[in-house]
């Protein structure tokens, strides 16, 4: 008789889960994907994504490999510069000062291309952010601040696609299959504890498991807990099913946390948007054109510099001093010469919108802001912008205000020339950034620092690579290097 083949688990059913799926079963053994939620509601926080991913690329010829859609003429009109390995490297240790995990953040930038080759040979498509990362310049497009490509169909596209492949490849999914605990032998783990549908836990055998089953942004109470008080009250920008099973099932084993766990990922967010993200509105709740306007909290007063670098660099930890103002708002404020700088999102059905011929009757429109103060801010602010630079919003233009108790570096104008307009956000968690122990071989390492057999880890759940901020696509892209790590490194170990 021919012996069995091996049988994996993967928890989760994101990016990270199934690319740990496809990875498994190119390792030639039979994998089983257990995913929480039910069909409709699939694919986690990846599924709300813009599927925007941060790779390395030394120049076009790299981006040509990856999008050979990519047509000569496209080509012709964009400087796509060059996002190399030491940038990737440089961002990452600069917007988490330095506090990330080297030899994680090794594997994350020195694979992020070849991971992206992988899923492309996979099905994946990708193409150019065009329209996020972008400005058109004397007829040109020139992309800025590393992050270039995003998968065709955003996020619901790389999730359909990456469930097509895995499919096509005899991956057995199965959607409203909860993993509540693992099975541990005191040694290795066995396998999971799985609930379908509501029914009965039954135990289920495996040779190894993969956890890809998010963070614990979802859960109200952990928030409170490991974030601090006031985080019950953040909007969750994605899926409702994070809640830190993961996390709570294997430091049970005995895994070691790591990383920042009193930190997240958290953005400018409408304030009337829903508890969970709404998958028909997909990120476009968020507002990130900040750099462009200026914003101020219920004192009338603004509270952090909006120029301070490009928003794929502030827009994380800005959502976090929304979170830290009084009432957790603010409003962002415009006018006629920038508004058409304002992203997509801007333009939604769903806005909290302002609009007015006078900033007199804008201010007046903001609700629960004090006006007087608020006006005060504006006149004592365009007093203090240099106008003598020129305003560039491909590069960090260093036009700046000067003498303001905060100041804005880059990218500032005088708030002057109707009509005007306002936004209001409130603090919107995307995902947090504490969770386990792995080594580069996405095994996951118990509180000695030994690797627990037979259990591996990758996305969200995977502490030590963001502390603090966070440089937009990392998320993606650590979810795809690190689940296409922990899927070989799981078929390897079991066979
Ligand atoms: C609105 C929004 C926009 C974003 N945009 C971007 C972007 O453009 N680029 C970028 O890099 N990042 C972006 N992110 C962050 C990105 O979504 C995450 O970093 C990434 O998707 C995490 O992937 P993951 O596979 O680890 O988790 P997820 O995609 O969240 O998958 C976790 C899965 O685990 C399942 N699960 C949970 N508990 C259990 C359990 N007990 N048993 C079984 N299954 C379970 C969930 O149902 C879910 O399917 C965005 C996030 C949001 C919310």
């Amino acid at each position: 008789m021919a012996p069995s083949k091996s049988q994996i688990l993967i928890v989760g059913g994101g990016n990270a889960a199934l690319c740990a799926a496809l990875a498994a079963r190119e390792g030639g053994v039979d994998v089983t994907v257990l995913e929480r939620a039910p069909l409709d509601e699939s694919g986690g926080n990846s599924r709300f994504t813009a599927g925007a991913f941060r790779c390395a690329y030394s120049g076009v010829e790299d981006l040509r490999e990856l999008m050979p859609d990519l047509s000569d003429d496209e080509v012709a009109v964009t400087d796509f510069d060059t996002y190399t390995e030491d940038q990737f490297f440089d961002d990452m240790f600069r917007v988490t000062n330095y506090r990330c995990d080297p030899d994680l953040v090794e594997c994350l930038v020195r694979q992020s291309m070849s991971t992206l080759l992988w899923m492309r040979d996979k099905g994946v498509r990708f193409m150019p952010i065009y329209g996020r990362q972008a400005f058109k310049v004397d007829g040109k497009f020139k992309f800025w601040g590393g992050l270039t490509v995003e998968s065709v169909g955003g996020g619901p596209g790389l999730v359909d696609s990456l469930t097509e492949a895995c499919l096509s490849r005899g991956i057995d999914i199965q959607y409203d299959a909860r993993v509540v605990e693992l099975a541990f032998d005191g040694k290795n783990v066995t396998g999971v504890v799985v609930r379908r549908g509501g029914e009965r836990p039954e135990t289920v055998s495996a040779d190894a498991v993969v956890l890809a089953c998010g963070g614990f942004e979802a859960n109200p109470e952990w928030r409170t807990r490991y974030l601090g008080p006031g985080w019950e009250l953040a909007r969750v920008r994605g899926t409702r099913f994070n809640t830190g099973d993961g996390i709570r099932m294997a430091l049970n084993l005995g895994a070691a946390a790591y990383g920042n766990w009193s930190g997240c990922h958290a953005v400018g967010w409408d304030r009337n948007a829903p508890e969970f993200g709404d998958l028909a509105v997909g990120d476009q709740f968020q507002k990130h054109s900040y750099p462009f306007g200026i914003m101020v909290n219920a004192h009338g007063r603004r509270f952090v510099d909006e120029g301070a670098d490009f928003r794929n660099y502030t827009y994380v930890r800005y959502g976090v001093e929304i979170m830290k103002q009084p009432g957790q708002f603010a409003w962002q404020i415009f006018d006629a010469k920038t508004a058409h700088l304002l992203r997509d999102e801007y333009r939604i059905r769903q806005v909290t919108r302002v609009a007015a011929d006078s900033l007199e009757d804008l201010i007046g429109q903001l609700d629960d802001v004090n006006s007087d103060a608020c006006l005060e801010e504006i006149r004592t602010y365009n007093k203090a912008v240099r106008t003598d630079t020129p305003f560039n919003p491909n590069v960090k233009d260093g036009r700046c205000t000067a003498g303001l108790p905060i100041d804005k570096s880059n990218w500032a104008n005088t708030l002057d020339e109707p009509p005007f307009e306002a936004y209001a956000v409130t603090c919107g968690i995307t995902f947090t950034f504490g969770g386990l122990r792995i080594n580069t071989d996405a095994q996951v390492l118990d509180s000695d620092l030994r690797p627990i057999p037979g259990l591996y880890a990758a996305g969200e759940l995977v502490g030590g690579l963001f502390y603090n901020n966070y440089p937009g696509g990392a998320g993606l892209m650590s979810g795809s290097v690190f689940g296409k790590i922990a899927g070989t490194s799981a078929a390897r170990g079991s066979a």
